[in-house]
């Protein structure tokens, strides 16, 4: 049995009782980095033991999880942050499951861009999840084929992850490209104590920024 499990994005109390009671009772479980899971585990007193596969050495460790199930023996996958699969190799584990005919059970939780989308105000019934935009080819392409839906009035919030590192030029290309007077949302460091929703045109956030540079850390979630 394969048992999805999301975890916390940040706060360790962000997970359901079902989670624990799952990590605590699997014979394996798979993690991306061992030690921040250990974080967790530590947290609630789990110990078990843990196996990497992350996006550089998935190929190398699928067999071994394969074969764990495939010997009836319980394996819980969990990401470094979140739903596992959002932006991590998991749902190749997932598909090789399903083709081998191993049980998937799947015990849900929390994700950022649905924490994000929470506190926006924004369309929640239609949105577009992008996950992280690409970063050079495709980039332009995708801001034109989104233009061209906004323009067609679809009323659906785009979501985009972001990372400190390309940030300040992700608002700044989505200021050239869309509207500058509608509010967007930019969420950071969610679910942590200094949790922080900007709800503000563009420029506006660009300006905060600009005068705010230790705001400038951590992660975010973009929605417009
Ligand atoms: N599996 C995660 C989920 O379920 O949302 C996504 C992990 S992905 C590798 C990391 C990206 O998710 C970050 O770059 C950021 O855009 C977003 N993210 C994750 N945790 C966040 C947080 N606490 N605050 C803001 N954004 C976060």
């Amino acid at each position: 049995m394969l048992y999805i499990v999301a975890t916390p994005i940040w706060n360790l109390e962000d997970i359901t009782l079902r989670a624990i009671n799952t990590l605590k009772e699997v014979d394996l479980i798979a993690c991306e980095d061992t030690r921040t899971s250990s974080v967790l585990l530590n947290h609630y007193w789990i110990k078990k033991p843990l196996l990497s596969f992350h996006s550089h050495s998935w190929v190398t460790k699928i067999d071994k999880i394969m074969d764990y199930l495939q010997n009836w023996k319980k394996v819980a996958l969990i990401s470094d942050a979140g739903t596992p699969g959002i932006s991590d190799p998991g749902y190749i584990l997932i598909k090789e499951a399903i083709l081998q005919n191993i049980e998937v059970v799947p015990i849900p939780w929390v994700t950022a861009f649905t924490t994000a989308l929470m506190w926006s105000g924004m369309q929640m019934n239609h949105f577009l999840y992008l996950w992280f935009l690409p970063i050079k080819k495709g980039r332009q392409t995708l801001f034109k084929i989104l233009l061209e839906r906004r323009e067609s009035k679809l009323s659906e919030t785009i979501v985009i992850y972001e990372s400190v590192h390309r940030i300040l030029k992700t608002l700044t290309e989505l200021w050239e490209y869309f509207w500058t007077d509608h509010n967007i949302v930019v969420a950071r460091e969610l679910t942590k104590k200094f949790e922080e929703f900007l709800r503000w045109s563009i420029s506006e956030i660009l300006l905060y920024f600009e005068e705010n540079p230790s705001k400038l850390k951590w992660e975010f979630v973009i929605l417009f």
